[in-house]
């Protein structure tokens, strides 16, 4: 069964006009497929035009530090990203004379870009017959073909990819690939799929035996690893002490405030009797001005349990650490925040003098 006929005509008439299908520039195919790696189309709009108007070419990215794409990056989440999109583009200025390399292959080699990302852009910039697999596709696929290989095993994976390349209309690859994704995204969606107007329910398997809610299968990722964040927000009328994030972690580059970090929920009588404590006040008895409920933070593999304790800035003693940052509430609004911290800034008024 092939679906390329019937889902290239649905795409005609049923795509979204995005910015990025306006273009066949591989630099801004390559920024919003990382961002919509991240958030859905909607929220990605706005940060694709940031991003774009920040950096317009490959080389104002590579030219720029990391702090402003972090920023740029802010509230999207998986830093990671953000951090391996700026030393692409340094690589691709340094190896490849700064243009976006213009084959599958070679665009493997771009830190950051994997297989779904050269995929996407080597068919939709550079017309080469590869299929892009995403979730979408994952899903599409999987319904129409009855494919009950778990989509996120290895054998499953391999079994996708080669399905996926079959399927594939090598005459127009990126309008094919991009269809696919777009049937995914508003017809053949995780939840109540609108089978009824979807150019392949003749022949889906799925809906024809009432597999939708079965399909596609995925193993269930192993229980996430909980920490436990104690934020110490130590502040006076003008001044605030931010942490900068150097070690090899989550949330790397990024300002949070400095942290006690447990295994295990402790009470405030517990914590002041941790070393951290200690360094940071020099004393057990410190006063505390608030302490925030907890709240959690649900990141791809742990779960962050975060509570804030306000203390007056005159208490904190460990400045002359470098790793904190003692700064003036006016600059702290520049530096890029993890999200659960910018959102408990906005919440609190943090930075407001
Ligand atoms: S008929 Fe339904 S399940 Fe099958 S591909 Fe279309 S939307 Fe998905």
């Amino acid at each position: 069964m092939l679906l390329r006929n019937k889902i290239q005509t649905w795409y005609q008439n049923n795509r979204r006009d995005l910015p990025w299908r306006n273009t066949s520039n591989p630099y801004f195919i390559w920024i919003s497929e990382i961002i919509l790696q991240q958030t859905r189309v909607k929220q990605g709009i706005n940060y694709y035009y940031r991003f774009v108007n920040l950096f317009p070419s490959i080389e104002t990215l590579a030219q720029s530090d990391e702090e402003t794409v972090l920023k740029a990056w802010q509230g999207l989440g998986y830093y990671s990203r953000a951090r391996n999109l700026r030393q692409g583009a340094i690589q691709i200025m340094t190896q490849y004379k700064g243009r976006v390399p213009g084959t599958y292959r070679e665009l493997l080699n771009v830190k950051g870009i994997g297989e779904y990302t050269a995929a996407a852009i080597a068919s939709i910039a550079f017309n080469e017959a590869v299929a892009a697999i995403d979730g979408n596709v994952y899903r599409v696929l999987a319904r129409f073909l009855g494919i009950k290989e778990a989509i996120n095993s290895s054998k499953g994976k391999n079994i996708f990819r080669k399905i996926a390349n079959e399927q594939l209309d090598k005459k127009q690859p990126g309008t094919y690939n991009q269809a696919l994704m777009e049937l995914g995204a508003l017809i053949c969606t995780p939840k109540k799929p609108d089978c009824t107007n979807c150019p392949l329910s003749n022949q889906c398997i799925a809906y024809k035996n009432q597999l939708l809610n079965y399909l596609p299968v995925k193993i269930s990722p192993k229980t996430k690893r909980t920490r436990y964040f104690y934020y110490f927000i130590c502040a006076d009328k003008n001044q605030i002490v931010f942490q900068k994030r150097t070690q090899n972690d989550i949330w790397r580059s990024m300002f949070d405030f400095p942290c006690i970090e447990t295994q295990t929920e402790l009470t405030i009588e517990n914590l002041s009797k941790t070393d951290e404590w200690q360094l940071f006040f020099l004393a057990k008895k410190v006063e505390l001005s608030k302490i925030s409920p907890k709240i959690t933070h649900i990141l791809s593999h742990q779960r962050i349990v975060i509570q804030f304790i306000h203390v007056p800035l005159r208490n904190f003693k460990a400045l002359h650490n470098k790793v904190y940052l003692l700064t003036q509430k006016k600059e702290a609004q520049q530096l890029p925040h993890p999200k659960p911290i910018e959102n408990y800034i906005e919440k609190e008024n943090l930075l407001k003098e």
